[in-house]
């Protein structure tokens, strides 16, 4: 499978992602928008809470073994990942992001890699 690395400014609006705190109730979103069919998905802080610590993949195992092997988790760093596929061209993104620390128990997300399987490349 051929792959590439992205640098995810190229793909996302915004890189932070600020956790919901009681007293402005503002979580952050951020507008990805797919390299080659330029379809747009949005995602929150939300998102990436809900597969943090999380090792689950909605991709077919071959596609998630591959981008493990390609791209390893960087665990001393606590980087999670978070992958899907573009709903109108199919291709296999994985979103790679790390905590970091807001309040005592409270994280807020950052992007650092974006890893992208165009669908006729599987
Ligand atoms: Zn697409």
């Amino acid at each position: 499978m051929k792959y590439s690395i992205i640098q995810p400014e190229k793909r996302f609006s915004n890189l932070q992602f600020k956790p919901k705190i009681e007293s402005d109730g503002q979580i952050s979103s951020s507008i990805f928008t797919c390299g080659k069919c330029k379809t747009q998905v949005s995602f929150d802080t939300d998102d990436l809470q809900e597969h943090f610590g999380v090792n689950k993949s909605i991709l077919e195992d071959r596609v998630k073994c591959f981008f493990d092997q390609v791209r390893p988790l960087d665990e001393i760093k606590w980087e999670y990942f978070f992958d899907f596929a573009c709903k109108n061209c199919g291709m296999q993104i994985r979103i790679i992001y790390q905590p970091w620390q807001f309040g005592l128990t409270v994280y807020g997300f950052y992007i650092t890699y974006v890893i992208e399987i165009d669908a006729s490349e599987l």
